[in-house]
């Protein structure tokens, strides 16, 4: 658990003026890292780390900046457009390196004269997945969206037995991890269309989005070696947003016995900008189970995460229809939640992804599962939202969804605030839905 240091002092205030603005995501308090090209160009991608509406780009950063030689070596990976290397480093290494940038990126700082010509928009960088994504798992640790999901299909018992001992989750697909922006094909998949009829190949007519959080994994355990609930979080450098694409029509016949397959590997989009652990560090809450609930295994507890194991932060899902975009609509929210109602945290789902000797390694991704509240409305799916496609959900513009059409935009948010610290975002996750091809 981080320990809040000058960098989250709320009163700190950035030479980069949009920074200081009062809704601003990324305020000098986030720091956050992406990587990023010029627009418009097929240059080599770079790091950079978000302020305001501008992106410092790191590599210039350190050639043309004074940084010290301890920092100067640390920093030569994300100049190198390496963020796996930067997170081998360790969190040593993140938080100094997180101190030196606040300290340079600070009103009245000494480097401003040096860093002014580093500074690109934002609007001017086309960004990329923040590293090549590894492996990639997603879990179930949302405990409303579980028992809605399960609500529909088993009302007797919306919770099987087992969710509330071990953290639930299926190893997906990494290859088809996109960046945010990335637009997403409607899939093709065996879909039945009644239980008394056989399965046709057809594309999805239960598009639907998942809102979730993304883990980036970082640094190595041997096969074969455990990271115990003390060391858990050091294995994660920071959090994007993850929307978790499922077509429930192929998902519902495909999944049993073996979980989801086609229904979610044909796409998985993330934030750009991985908002660190030490970003984080004001906005983390007690992780506390419901009275008469049972306590976590001795294995996936532990004083630091009872005390501080929960963040945080407040989401939310918008729709923009292909009608509302050429009306100039602005998409409309769906719903909102917050990550701390999650049934498992972040270092329970590290600790027990390895538990059984599985070697995660730097760059891999895992999902938080869907994070829905605990009211109605406040589902992180259609699925949810629409009670299981039969409760259509009307737009301003009067048009009406139980799933995603064609053209369709999702965008999802997180933002954390509260009194005493300075607001941080995430930026968003965004995708638009592209018609199916045709099937063969
Ligand atoms: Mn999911």
């Amino acid at each position: 658990m981080t320990a809040l240091d000058a960098t989250h002092d709320p009163a700190l205030q950035s030479w980069v003026e949009s920074a200081n603005a009062p809704g601003a995501d990324f305020t000098i308090q986030n720091l956050p890292y992406g990587r990023f090209r010029r627009v418009g160009t097929e240059e080599p991608l770079r790091m950079g780390v978000a302020i305001g509406d501008q992106v410092l780009d790191l590599r210039l950063a350190r050639e043309l900046s004074p940084w010290g030689e301890g920092i100067d070596a640390l920093l030569a990976p994300l100049a190198e457009g390496d963020l796996i290397a930067f997170m081998d480093l360790g969190p040593r290494a993140w938080k100094a390196v997180r101190a030196a940038l606040s300290h340079a990126l600070a009103a009245g700082s000494d480097q401003g004269p040096f860093l002014e010509s580093c500074l690109l928009p934002r609007a001017g960088a086309a960004m990329a997945l923040p590293c090549t994504v590894g492996e990639y798992t997603d879990f179930y640790s949302g405990l409303h969206h579980a028992s809605a999901v399960g609500r529909l299909f088993r009302p007797d018992q919306p919770l099987l037995p087992n969710y509330k001992w071990v953290p639930v989750g299926y190893h997906g697909r990494a290859s088809s991890v996109v960046v945010s922006g990335t637009p997403v094909q409607r899939p093709l998949g065996q879909i039945r269309p009644s239980d008394a009829a056989p399965p046709e190949l057809a594309a999805s007519r239960r598009l639907d989005f998942e809102l979730e959080l993304g883990a980036l994994v970082a640094g190595g355990n041997a096969l074969g070696e455990a990271v115990p609930m003390a060391k858990a979080e050091d294995r994660v450098f920071g959090l994007v947003l993850l929307n978790d694409w499922s077509a429930r029509d192929i998902q519902a016949w495909e999944y049993q016995p073996l979980g989801p397959f086609l229904s979610k590997n044909f796409g998985t989009s993330l934030s750009p900008w991985v908002v660190t652990l030490d970003a984080l560090a004001p906005f983390r809450r007690p992780f506390v189970r419901p009275a008469g609930d049972p306590q976590p295994l001795p294995y996936l507890d532990s004083p630091a995460n009872r005390a501080a194991g929960a963040f945080d932060i407040g989401l939310g899902a918008w729709l923009q229809t292909a009608a509302m975009r050429q009306a100039r609509q602005a998409p409309q929210r769906l719903m909102h939640s917050n990550a701390a109602d999650a049934y498992w945290t972040l270092g329970q789902l590290v600790t027990h992804h390895t538990v059984g000797g599985c070697n995660l390694r730097s760059g891999d991704l895992l999902g938080t599962g869907t994070l829905s509240g605990p009211a109605p409305g406040q589902g992180g799916s259609l699925l949810e939202l629409s009670e299981g496609g039969r409760k259509a959900i009307t737009l301003a513009g009067g048009e009406q969804r139980l799933f995603l059409e064609d053209g369709d935009t999702v965008v999802l948010r997180g933002v954390c605030q509260r009194a005493g610290a300075r607001r941080i975002g995430f930026g968003s996750c965004h995708g638009t839905v592209l018609a199916a091809r045709a099937p063969a």
